[in-house]
C-alpha cells in the first residue's frame, strides 16, 4: 500500500475567507481515503465512521466502485432523461427486486427524493378527492429530518432548520414517533399520506418499533393514505436489511432513498408501488442530472459488491455483536451513557451530556463520527467494516469514556 500524501494546505484560511458559513465544521481537512480509513492533510490516519454521513457504503475508493466509475466515465457520463440508458433500466430492476413490484425514479439527493414523494402524495390526494387542493396533508414525525428544500424542510419540524424561511409549504402535521394514537388523531379528510423515517437518523437514531409500523400500515389502509418511508439514511443495507422496514415485514406504498445508494456518487431514488407510480405521467416530474449513466454505474457497483461479499449478513451479525459490546460500555459508564440505539451499522450512543466534546476527543483518539440530535454520538461505519474495525472503534470510545470519567 502506498503511503498517504502529506498535502499541508491553506484550506482553513480559504474556508475562512471564501466559503459560506452554513456548516459548523470540525477543524480537520481530509485529503485521502481507503476502505475504513481516511487521512488528513498532516498525514494523520483516522478510522472513518462518518462514511460521508452514511454514504460511502463500500468505504473509501473501493476498487470495484472506482473501476466501474472509471470505465463508465470513458464511455458515457451524462445523456439526459430524453433518452434511455441501459444502466438506469438495470438499476431500476434491482431496486424493484428489493422493494417489491413497482417503479423507480432516479434523482440526485435525499431531499430531491423526498420532494418527489411529497409531490406523489399530492397526486394521490387529487386522485382521492377528485379535485386539486382538497386532500394534501401529510403527517410526519416529531424530530424528523427530511431535507433542506421547501418540501423537505416543511416536513422537518425543527426550529433551527425552519427559522427564517417561513412561510413553509402548508399541510404538514407531526405525530409522536411510536405513538400510533397520536398519528391517528391527526388524520382527517384532507390527509393524503403518512411520511416517516423508518429509523430517525439526524434526530438521534430512533427506530420505529415494528408494532408502530404495522399500526401505520393499517391506519393508511383504513383511510386510503400513502405510507411513505424515508429510507435515505437507514436504507441500502445500513441496518443489515436492504431496507430498514423489512425488519417489520410491512410493505410501504413508496420509499425515498439516497445516501448509501451511490456509494459516494450523488444519487437519490424513489420507488413506488405500481398504482402510485403511475400517478407521475410524462411531464409531471423530472430532473436533468438524475439517473445519469455515471451515477447508475456507481450504484450498480455498490449493489454488486454488497451481493458478492454478502455484506448484509455481515452487517447484521457484526452490528449485533458490536451493539452488545457498546451496551457493556453503557453499563460500565452509566454516568455518561444513557442507552445504545439503532441496528446494524447505524448505532447511536445516547449521552447524558452534549456530544461535541466527545467527538473532539474521539478525533483525538483517531475515530471520526458525527453526532445526531442533541445528545447522541452516531456511528456509521462503511458496510465493509470488519469485526476488527468495530472493535478498534469500541476501544477508542472506551478510552474517551475513561478520560471523561477523570
Ligand atoms: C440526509 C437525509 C436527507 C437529505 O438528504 P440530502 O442528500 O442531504 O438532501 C433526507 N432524509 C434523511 C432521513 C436523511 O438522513
Amino acid at each position: 500500500m502506498s503511503l498517504p500524501t502529506i498535502v499541508r494546505t491553506n484550506t482553513a484560511e480559504l474556508y475562512d475567507a471564501y466559503v459560506m458559513k452554513n456548516f459548523g465544521r470540525a477543524p480537520l481537512t481530509l485529503v485521502r481515503g481507503e476502505g475504513v480509513r481516511a487521512w488528513d492533510d498532516t498525514g494523520r490516519e483516522y478510522l472513518d465512521f462518518v462514511s460521508g454521513i452514511a454514504v460511502n457504503s463500500l468505504g473509501h475508493c473501493h476498487p470495484a466502485w472506482v473501476g466501474a466509475i472509471r470505465q463508465q466515465a470513458g464511455q458515457l457520463i451524462q445523456s439526459s432523461n430524453l433518452f434511455r440508458n441501459p444502466l438506469y433500466g438495470e438499476l431500476a430492476r434491482r431496486i424493484v427486486r428489493q422493494a417489491g413490484p413497482g417503479r423507480v425514479f432516479l434523482c440526485n439527493s435525499g431531499t430531491e427524493a423526498n420532494e418527489a414523494l411529497i409531490k406523489l402524495a399530492r397526486l394521490h390526494g387529487v386522485r382521492k378527492a377528485g379535485e386539486e387542493g382538497k386532500c394534501y396533508k401529510i403527517i410526519c414525525a416529531q424530530y424528523a429530518f427530511h431535507g433542506r428544500t421547501f418540501g423537505g424542510m416543511s416536513a422537518t419540524p425543527q426550529e433551527k432548520i425552519q427559522k427564517g424561511f417561513r412561510p413553509l409549504v402548508p399541510g404538514f402535521a407531526f405525530g409522536e414517533l411510536n405513538n400510533l394514537q397520536s398519528f391517528a388523531d391527526l388524520v382527517d379528510g384532507e390527509t393524503a399520506a403518512i411520511f416517516i423515517e423508518t429509523i430517525q437518523g439526524e434526530g438521534g437514531i430512533k427506530p420505529c418499533t415494528d408494532e408502530f409500523l404495522w399500526g401505520l400500515r393499517r391506519l393508511c389502509d383504513q383511510h386510503n393514505l400513502l405510507l411513505m418511508l424515508d429510507e435515505v439514511q437507514c436504507g441500502l443495507g445500513r441496518t443489515g436489511d436492504f431496507y430498514a422496514f423489512q425488519h417489520s415485514g410491512i410493505r410501504p406504498d413508496a420509499i425515498g432513498m439516497a445516501k448509501g445508494i451511490g456509494g459516494g456518487y450523488p444519487m437519490g431514488a424513489i420507488w413506488a408501488a405500481e398504482k402510485n407510480a403511475e400517478l407521475f405521467t410524462a411531464g409531471s416530474h423530472g430532473t436533468t442530472f438524475g439517473g445519469s449513466p455515471l451515477a447508475c454505474a456507481a450504484a450498480l457497483a455498490v449493489l454488486d459488491v454488497m451481493e458478492r461479499d454478502d455484506l448484509l449478513a455481515k452487517v447484521k451479525a457484526n452490528g449485533a455483536a458490536w451493539k452488545a459490546d457498546l451496551e457493556k460500555l453503557a453499563a460500565e459508564f452509566p454516568k455518561q451513557i444513557k442507552a445504545v440505539t439503532g441496528r446494524g451499522y447505524m448505532l447511536g450512543i445516547d449521552l447524558h451530556g452534549e456530544p461535541a466534546p466527545y467527538l473532539a476527543l474521539l478525533r483525538d483518539e483517531g475515530l471520526l463520527c458525527p453526532s445526531a440530535g442533541t445528545h447522541t454520538i452516531r456511528l456509521l461505519p462503511p458496510l465493509i467494516a470488519t469485526r476488527e474495525d468495530l472493535d478498534r472503534a469500541t476501544a477508542m470510545i472506551r478510552a474517551v469514556l475513561v478520560r471523561k470519567d477523570y
